[in-house]
C-alpha cells in the first residue's frame, strides 16, 4: 500500500511555496496509522536501541507508538520552558530567528543507545538539534527514523553521520 494515498498535501501552507504534508489524515485511519508504525519498526529491527528520542508535537505521535511497540522507554524534546526538571538546551536557527530546544538532562544515559524519531524531514535543522542533545549528555544516536523525507531539501546532509530511515519520499 502506498502511504501517500493517507497523507494530504496542502499547498501555500503555513506561508506561500512550502507543500505542507499533513499526515493527520493518515493518524485518523487507525489500520493506516498501525501499519505506518510496524513498517517504521522493520526498518529498525537491526538497531539496538534503549530509547526512543521525539521533537514535540508529532515527534511524539510517530515515537511513542514507535517506542510501545518496541517496548522502550520515550524521551520527549520539548520548546524551551516546557519541561520542569533540570534541562539541557540547544538553540538552532529557524528561517527567521532561533528556536530553543530541551530535553530532561537526566532522561538519556551516558552509553545509551537512542533512536530518534519524528513524522519529517525536511532541512533537518529539527533532527541535527537533537542529536545535539542527546549527545551533550552521553547518549550513542543510533539512528533517526521518519514517515516522510522531503528530498530536495537534503536534510541527510545535516545529519552525516546519522543513519537515516524513511518510510515515504517527495522530491
Ligand atoms: P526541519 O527542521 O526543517 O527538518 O523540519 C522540522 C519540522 O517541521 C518537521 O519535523 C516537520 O514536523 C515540520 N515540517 C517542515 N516542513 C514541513 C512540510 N513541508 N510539511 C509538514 N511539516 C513540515
Amino acid at each position: 500500500m502506498n502511504f501517500k494515498d493517507y497523507i494530504r498535501v496542502i499547498p501555500d501552507f503555513p506561508q506561500p511555496g512550502i507543500s505542507f504534508k499533513d499526515i493527520t489524515t493518515l493518524l485518523n485511519d487507525g489500520a493506516k496509522y498501525r501499519e505506518a508504525i510496524e513498517e517504521m519498526r522493520k526498518m529498525i529491527a537491526d538497531l539496538k536501541i534503549d530509547l526512543i528520542a521525539g521533537p514535540e508535537a508529532r515527534g511524539f505521535v510517530v515515537g511513542a507508538p514507535l517506542a510501545y511497540a518496541l517496548g522502550v522507554g520515550f524521551v520527549p524534546i520539548r520548546k524551551k520552558g516546557k519541561l520542569p526538571y533540570d534541562t539541557i538546551e540547544v538553540s538552532y536557527d529557524l528561517e527567521y530567528g532561533t528556536d530553543v530546544l530541551a530535553m530532561h538532562s537526566d532522561a538519556v544515559k551516558p552509553g545509551q543507545n537512542v533512536l530518534i524519531a519524528d513524522d519529517l524531514l525536511a532541512t533537518g535543522g529539527t533532527i541535527a538539534t537533537c542529536v545535539d542533545l542527546i549527545r551533550q549528555v552521553g547518549g550513542n544516536v543510533v539512528g533517526a527514523a521518519f514517515m516522510i523525507e522531503l528530498q530536495d531539501l537534503n536534510g541527510r546532509a545535516k545529519l552525516p553521520d546519522v543513519e537515516v530511515f524513511t518510510l515515504t519520499q517527495y522530491p
